[in-house]
């Protein structure tokens, strides 16, 4: 009966992404920052922190075009540089956004497919694109009527996905009544980790490597401390201080602002229905899942959420409709 209920949840919440719109989600009124791709890189990391953002469109003034999304992954990309080309340091503080493609290149990274979905169309697309491509954020591109040219309306993002379901959706989200061990949601091996006296280079090599964007801080007993996140190294090389980067994680994560929304936790044994609650109330970008005694057992990332949401009992469900 649960494993019933849990689909007619999850077949609700496919239903509802498909008669809403990327649109939809957005707020009645926000604002975006949008950056001239002819900015320093060093002055980017100054206008994120004043605006409280840790990402945003480019906008590329000599040809009045989209020129892709600023994202913490450019930045650390910066750093694999500067790590690659020490003695280039000078060069670093001299470049621009329009730089990141040749650091790409420089360091041997891919470029992230550039994805952009159009906000009218149906969000259940905008989700299966994200999964697909790995992008943890797309930027809605419209077309302006009368100029023909591209505009970036706002960013989407899983967070905001996901948050949009929460606070719209508690009649499907009370049938999600299995545990996470019961749907063995999340990562629960070879989880990357750190403790308080790893360098913050250390923990992005980590990131790189796993192709995450947290590493949990455990102490010697295997205790969650913390989470480094890929967004904490912006004030880290705020002031273009690169070789402060050698500096302990520890150290690292005292610069955190503020209004800084915390860690989450949760147990294997918690259900989906209250993971949603908690998206509902609170700025949760990850799960830590611990046990009893506060020992790191996993991590479950939104877009492990979103991935139960959008695909899980899917090929049933079209033999079924087929
Ligand atoms: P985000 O929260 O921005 O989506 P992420 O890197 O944590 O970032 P994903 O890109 O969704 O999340 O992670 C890909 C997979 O890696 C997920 O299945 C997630 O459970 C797993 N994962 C995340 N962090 C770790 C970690 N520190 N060690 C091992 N696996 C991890």
């Amino acid at each position: 009966a649960l494993d019933k209920e849990q689909m007619q949840g999850l077949r609700g919440i496919r239903e509802f992404l498909k008669v809403r719109t990327s649109y939809d989600v957005l707020p009645l009124s926000f604002r975006l920052v949008v950056l001239d791709n002819e900015l320093l890189i060093r002055k980017s990391l100054n206008i994120l922190i004043q605006n409280g953002i840790v990402s945003a469109p480019l906008w590329d003034s000599s040809n009045s075009t989209f020129a892709g999304l600023l994202t913490s992954t450019d930045y650390i990309n910066v750093i694999q540089y500067y790590c690659q080309f020490p003695d280039e340091i000078d060069q670093v503080d001299k470049f621009r956004l329009s730089s990141l493609r040749d650091i790409e290149r420089a360091i041997g990274v891919l470029p992230l497919e550039t994805v952009s979905v159009h906000p009218m169309r149906p969000l259940y697309e905008a989700c299966r694109r994200m999964l697909k491509t790995r992008a943890r954020r797309i930027p809605l591109v419209d077309v302006d009527d009368e100029t023909g040219r591209e505009m970036v309306v706002s960013v989407i993002t899983q967070y905001r996905i996901l948050k949009f379901i929460a606070v719209n959706n508690e009649k499907h989200t009370i049938l999600l009544k299995k545990s996470v061990r019961e749907l063995g949601l999340g990562t629960y091996s070879n989880l990357a980790t750190a403790d308080m006296n790893s360098s913050v280079l250390d923990v992005i090599h980590l990131m790189v490597k796993h192709n995450i964007s947290a590493v949990p801080i455990i102490d010697k007993g295997n205790k969650v401390l913390n989470v480094f996140e890929a967004v904490d190294v912006i004030p880290c090389i705020k002031g273009g201080a690169y070789d402060e980067l050698a500096s302990s994680v520890g150290e690292a994560l005292s610069k955190r602002a503020d209004d800084f929304p915390g860690i989450y936790t949760c147990n294997e044994d918690d259900r989906l229905d209250a993971i949603f609650e908690t998206i509902r109330k609170s700025r949760v970008h990850r799960l830590i899942v611990v046990d009893d005694n506060n020992q790191l057992r996993g991590i479950i990332s939104l877009s492990d959420i979103l991935k139960h949401v959008l695909l899980f009992g899917e090929e049933e469900d079209n033999i079924r409709a087929g």
